[in-house]
């Protein structure tokens, strides 16, 4: 496949995790099989129409292209934000492992030139994962691991119990391990929702494969139906609970919405 759907390319900064602040060029990827509560990207849960492309690094100025977008353009749009002076070339979503082939033809073509490859995905699609590293090498995968308590499928019927992500998470952190991925954590966004019981499990499920992981505890941002944010009583009692079981845990706020920048 030598197209995309995609939302949005655009030059800025990493706003959570591990490399926050790092210069990061941005390949966000159309469509969600996830509503999760607080959700700020909602307009990314369907394939998008068009995709809007800066035009120049920082300019935050855009033209706009109808989807799907060719490989070329990814990749001319890549040249004209100047890709080689990123640190790291963001695929994000939307879930970016839905389009596994666009991915992969992404990353063959912007891997090699500079920034490092960093995967941002629900960490559930295991078998998209493995047929992107079959055929590329990805330098670092950022895997959510979601909570019921906050998340749902969009196929779940409405009112009913959503089904624990536990055992697909566990499946996809194997399948990162297992292929040619440089580096990858786990990252938990905690609300006033979660439960000690929820982290628990992660923590367990991630101690019995590869204990060294590291797991980025991410306080909420409120948005979507989420309005409030868990306190700092509560976030620091969930960094040191989870510390018990892991020994690398991070408590790491997302910065882009304190700067507003895209
Ligand atoms: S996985 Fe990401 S894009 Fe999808 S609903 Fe959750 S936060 Fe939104």
């Amino acid at each position: 496949m030598n197209d995309a759907n995609l939302v949005e390319v655009f030059s800025s900064v990493q706003g959570e995790g591990p490399y926050v602040g790092a210069t990061t060029l941005f390949v966000r990827f159309g469509e969600c099989d996830l509503r999760c509560a607080w959700c700020d990207s909602a307009h990314t849960w369907l394939p998008a129409r068009t995709c809007r492309i800066e035009t120049a690094r920082g300019s935050a100025a855009f033209r706009t292209l109808p989807n799907p977008v060719a490989l070329d353009a990814i990749v001319e749009a890549a040249d004209i934000l100047e890709v080689e002076r990123h640190r790291f070339v963001s695929l994000t979503g939307g879930e970016p492992l839905l389009q596994p082939d666009a991915v992969a033809a992404v990353a063959e073509c912007l891997g090699g030139r500079g920034p490092r490859i960093y995967l941002e995905t629900h960490g559930l699609a295991s078998v998209a994962l493995e047929r992107v590293t079959a055929r590329v090498a990805l330098d670092v995968v950022s895997m959510d691991w979601k909570l019921v308590s906050d998340v749902r499928r969009a196929s779940d019927p409405k009112g009913g119990a959503a089904a624990p992500f536990h055992d697909e998470h566990e499946r996809f952190l194997r399948a990162a391990l297992a292929g040619r991925v440089g580096q990858v954590f786990v990252k938990v966004v905690v609300t006033a929702a979660s439960e000690d019981g929820e982290l628990d499990e992660v923590c367990a499920r991630i101690a019995s494969i590869a204990p060294d992981t590291p797991l980025v505890l991410q306080p909420v941002t409120p948005a979507g139906s989420v309005k409030e944010r868990p306190t700092a009583a509560r976030l620091l009692a969930w960094t040191r609970r989870c510390a018990e079981q892991l020994p690398d845990v991070r408590l790491i706020p997302q910065t882009h919405p304190i700067y507003d920048v895209l």
